[in-house]
């Protein structure tokens, strides 16, 4: 059998305890898991990290967490980060059009974009409802940024207006709700820059059974995809967008 890794490419591994659950681990280890790519929401959960697997942190201010509920650190801080190199990517950060701070969003985005192109760092993007004001606000200020447009739910045109950047699309259960749009998971992958991601945030989780579930939900995206895909094909891909956007082997 072909020798093959698996990354999730977003999601928050902050609870310690699970992350020892011998069930959990023989689940990542059995289905080919490599690299996780956490998404920090506190400072402390930088220390994460799993026996036996790549864990990658990336750290940004959210539209959501930093203005409307607090982050405990801050631009200065991803700064320290970044020179410590304690992160690998900035983000999550980007826009959310279910708040009315528009300005203040774009400005704080743009501020951990000139942060990326500092430490040439990738960048992973929360968007919601708002993709061709990112791609505005990308274009006029870091055309070169590389990042990844995380939990993905745009369309085909929008996948469109992205092929001009070094933009990568996350594919996740969201793209499913309510239903499979199809015309827009082909173009994505037609794209060949896709990655996979479950986006648990593992401190609502109990048991190792409930995180397993979720996990099988990618399953369930690979097995729909492979109707028309090699599944090698799509394994592939997904390491070698991460392999592009982050120092990895
Ligand atoms: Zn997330």
């Amino acid at each position: 059998m072909k020798n093959y890794s698996l990354v999730d490419a977003h999601c928050h591994l902050n609870n310690e305890l699970l992350l020892q659950d011998h069930d959990l681990i023989s689940y990542w280890k059995s289905n080919n898991y490599k690299i996780f790519i956490n998404s920090i929401i506190n400072k402390n959960e930088l220390g994460i990290a799993i026996k036996g697997f790549t864990v990658l942190h990336t750290a940004g201010l959210h539209p959501y967490l930093y203005f409307q509920k607090g982050q405990d650190f801050n631009l200065q801080d991803l700064i320290d980060f970044a020179d410590k190199k304690q992160i690998h990517a900035i983000g999550e950060c980007g826009l959310d059009k279910r708040y009315n701070n528009f300005a203040e969003q774009e400005t704080l985005l743009v501020e951990q974009l000139a942060i990326a192109h500092e430490y040439d760092l990738p960048v992973v993007f929360h968007c919601v409802g708002k993709y061709y004001e990112l791609a505005k606000i990308i274009k006029s200020n870091f055309p070169k940024t590389r990042g990844i447009l995380h939990g993905f739910k745009g369309n085909a045109q929008i996948i469109d207006n992205f092929k001009q950047f070094d933009i990568y699309f996350s594919i996740s259960s969201r793209l499913f709700q309510p239903s499979i749009d199809n015309k827009t998971l082909q173009a994505i992958l037609k794209t060949d820059r896709y990655v996979f991601e479950t986006d648990i945030e593992l401190q609502h989780y109990h048991n190792s059974l409930e995180v397993i579930k979720k996990y099988n939900s990618i399953n369930d995206i690979y097995s729909h995809l492979n109707i028309s895909n090699k599944s090698f094909d799509l394994i592939d891909v997904q390491y070698k967008s991460i392999k592009n956007l982050f120092s990895v082997n």
